[in-house]
């Protein structure tokens, strides 16, 4: 298939060609971190605003770097949700219209099914294998038991890892996003203020973050109330470490439970260095091959939404043009061969 695939779920615009869901012919993305960087997080409307202003733009230049026609695309993709809903309308507009000029299939398709997709970009996947989803908005484990079966093992019952990230390092006082300000901190540290773990029941594969979070805050408060300096690379690293020993020590206990062949990492977060780095160093241990995409493929991009779009292609399970655009829409639901997808 060669494929035009829209991303506009949050703050990135971007569009991509990618061929037969693997071969990523162009993938343009216009970034609105700059804008929101001043309110300190995502503002809806604005995103809405600037998604309008650039849509046009970003899909003139993906098809030209491709090399590619209109008449010679296969489909349109676009994220159907989850995400903000003003923002995911802008991508759908434009992919309907798009499809109906030019008389080709929609296929909406799942934003994290394309997060953990990117690594077909890449990386050849076998199945069984496990996902572990780490972004902005979620934190899960997903068990695909076949190409392009999702069924969700684990997943937080609070805030995501990346939200969690960014609300300690505006605590810290870092611009947003700060994920990588907390990453870049704490591998520099040279001493760590030791953290507590969020293990949950001993048989339980879902997360929580919210309890770490308050913790980092109470120390800040702590020391701010007695007028210490505060050890702030000490503690980021403190919850980095605990971040990555919950994520990695369930990740590794669900991949032999449920017998993966492969450990995919994918989602913003994916970008982390400390994550990268322990992780890859467990799956070595255990003898388990890690995926994990490019760091510019971890974040959000339309050719990841190409990716996971092209095993709907396969399948022919298209979407019709009156399509919704779903903040909530399920993963386990958009499915390969599901009834309700
Ligand atoms: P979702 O995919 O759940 O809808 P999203 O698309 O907003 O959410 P992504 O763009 O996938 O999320 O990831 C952005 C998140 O990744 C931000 O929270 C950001 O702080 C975090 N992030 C990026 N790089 C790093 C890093 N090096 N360490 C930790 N967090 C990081
Ligand atoms: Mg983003
Ligand atoms: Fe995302």
């Amino acid at each position: 298939s060669l494929l035009l695939a829209i991303e506009t779920s949050c703050d990135e615009t971007s569009v991509a060609v990618v061929r037969d869901g693997r071969h990523i012919l162009s993938n343009v993305i216009s970034s609105q971190i700059d804008t929101h960087r001043q309110f300190g997080g995502v503002v809806p409307e604005i995103a809405s605003r600037q998604h309008v202003e650039t849509i046009t733009l970003m899909m003139e230049q993906a098809l030209e770097q491709a090399g590619v026609k209109p008449a010679e695309l296969s489909a349109i993709a676009v994220t159907q949700g989850p995400g903000l809903v003003g923002a995911l309308l802008v991508g759908g507009v434009a992919a309907k219209t798009y499809a109906m000029a030019l008389d080709i299939p929609l296929i909406g398709t799942h934003h994290i099914a394309g997060h953990i997709y990117a690594n077909a970009l890449v990386h050849d996947i076998v199945y069984p294998c496990m996902a572990l989803v780490v972004s902005g908005g979620h934190t899960e484990l997903v068990l695909l038991e076949r190409e392009g079966s999702f069924r969700i093992i684990g997943r937080t019952r609070d805030d995501a890892v990346g939200e969690a990230y960014d609300k300690v390092a505006r605590a810290l006082e870092f611009p947003y996003p700060g994920g990588p300000h907390i990453d870049k901190l704490a591998v520099s540290a040279d001493d760590v203020i030791e953290l507590p773990r969020a293990w949950l029941e001993p048989d339980s594969y879902d997360f929580s973050l919210s309890g770490l979070k308050s913790a980092v805050l109470a120390a800040i408060n702590q020391a701010r109330m007695k007028g210490e300096t505060l050890r702030t690379a000490a503690l980021a690293r403190g919850f980095q470490e605990s971040v990555i020993d919950v994520l990695i020590g369930k990740s590794m206990r669900a991949v032999r439970e449920f017998g993966a062949r492969q450990l995919l990492l994918c989602g913003g977060v994916a970008a982390n260095r400390g994550l990268r780095t322990a992780l890859a160093a467990s799956c070595e241990a255990a003898q388990i091959p890690l995926l994990v995409p490019p760091f510019e493929l971890c974040t959000d991009n339309g050719a990841m939404i190409g990716a996971a779009a092209h095993l709907k292609w396969k399948t022919g399970e298209f979407t019709s043009l009156d399509m919704k655009a779903d903040p909530q829409l399920s993963l386990e639901a958009w499915s390969v061969g599901s009834p309700t997808a």
